[in-house]
């Protein structure tokens, strides 16, 4: 299940963008001892942003990029150049997607450290590395089949076990747990850690107060929205009410941070961007309560949310999305959720 992340929109901001996209495997300082590492990504969206942060006399490097050997020989050219001439001193992962945790026990193993991250996301990351707990394909084949879309159309698309596993092994079996509110001593500066939720079980954000720098992970990305969506785990969550609970806790940062996103550029403007993101999910769950005058499934409404059909790996993300929405909608008690005879959930508008 989910070996890849997806993301459901382009968003277009007023935001300011300091930096230019530097070279695949290349860096560039973005703040005082922070540096930008663009590393490319074989699917959508094409790369990922991994940042070095001085720490004294090494590095503290946040997220890894996925597992693969193209990212594996763009790291030692890295490692060759020696920027700082400072070694990797430790590890810190936002969320456990391929691209993000995906090098992690490489790096452990070459600089002899063990990654920080949170627990649910250490814990999430070995489970979807072996299909259990919930995370395995004969689950969502079943799961989406009971919101009613035809599991013929998620085996056309190429989705399959083991495509989480090709891009994390081998993931480190020890972690060094960090949790939300605590405060990060790198080089000498204190960054808060900001756990989020709705896209990935317990996200980890860095925050800089003195610097007014964020790395956001995928929590807050330029222009793409995030991707949030109900997995057959929990199949009852509201992921959207989880992830528009954690934009509040950035809207708390200081109106000029400069925000390190996982994907696309560097920008300043999060307050415009969060109120964005708000207003881009408000306009869809209006939306989605609109045609659910009739009872609906949630692949009966998948073109109309997003404006096309899928026939990619893009429909698993679609159709976790629209369920995310749907039981947003359910759990605020504006839609109904009923099971009919052919056992498929259909939600429709409450009079
Ligand atoms: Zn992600």
């Amino acid at each position: 299940m989910a070996g890849k992340p997806a993301f459901s929109a382009v968003i277009p901001g007023k935001l300011e963008y300091p930096f230019e996209t530097p070279a695949a495997g290349s860096v560039q300082e973005v703040a005082s001892g922070v540096l930008w590492v663009h590393m490319p990504l074989p699917f959508a969206p094409d790369h990922v942003n991994l940042w070095l942060v001085a720490d004294g006399g090494a590095w503290t490097l946040v997220d890894c990029g996925l597992a693969s050997s193209k990212t594996r020989s763009l790291w030692e050219q890295i490692f060759a150049r020696n920027p700082g001439r400072r070694p990797i001193g430790r590890v810190i992962v936002t969320h456990y997607h391929p691209d993000h945790i995906g090098l992690a026990g490489w790096l452990a193993t070459k600089f002899e450290l063990v990654p920080w991250m949170t627990k649910a996301e250490f814990l999430t990351a070995h489970a979807a590395c072996h299909g259990v707990g919930g995370t395995g394909y004969a689950r969502l084949r079943e799961f989406f089949a009971s919101h009613g879309l035809d599991p013929s159309r998620l085996d056309a698309a190429g989705v399959q076990d083991g495509s989480y596993r090709r891009g994390v092994e081998p993931l480190p079996d020890t972690f060094h747990r960090i949790r939300h509110g605590d405060r990060i001593d790198i080089g000498g500066e204190p960054w808060r850690v900001i756990v989020g939720y709705g896209h990935a079980p317990e996200h980890a954000a860095l925050y800089s107060e003195r610097g007014r720098v964020l790395i956001s992970g995928d929590m807050l990305l330029p222009r793409i929205s995030t991707n949030v969506s109900v997995w057959p785990v929990e199949p009852d969550g509201d992921p959207l009410g989880d992830f528009l609970d954690s934009l509040n806790r950035f809207s708390e940062l200081a109106a000029d941070t400069l925000v390190l996103p996982s994907h696309g550029r560097p920008f300043r403007g999060l307050h415009a961007r969060i109120a964005e993101l708000k207003a881009h999910h408000q306009a869809r769950l209006d939306a989605l309560a609109q045609v659910c005058g009739q009872p609906r499934t949630a692949a009966e409404l998948l073109a109309g949310l997003f404006g096309r059909e899928f026939n990619d790996y893009q429909l698993l993300f679609a159709m976790g999305e629209a369920i995310a929405h749907l039981n947003h909608l359910w759990r605020k008690g504006m839609v109904r959720r009923a099971a009919g005879s052919d056992g498929t959930w259909r939600y429709v508008r409450v009079a």
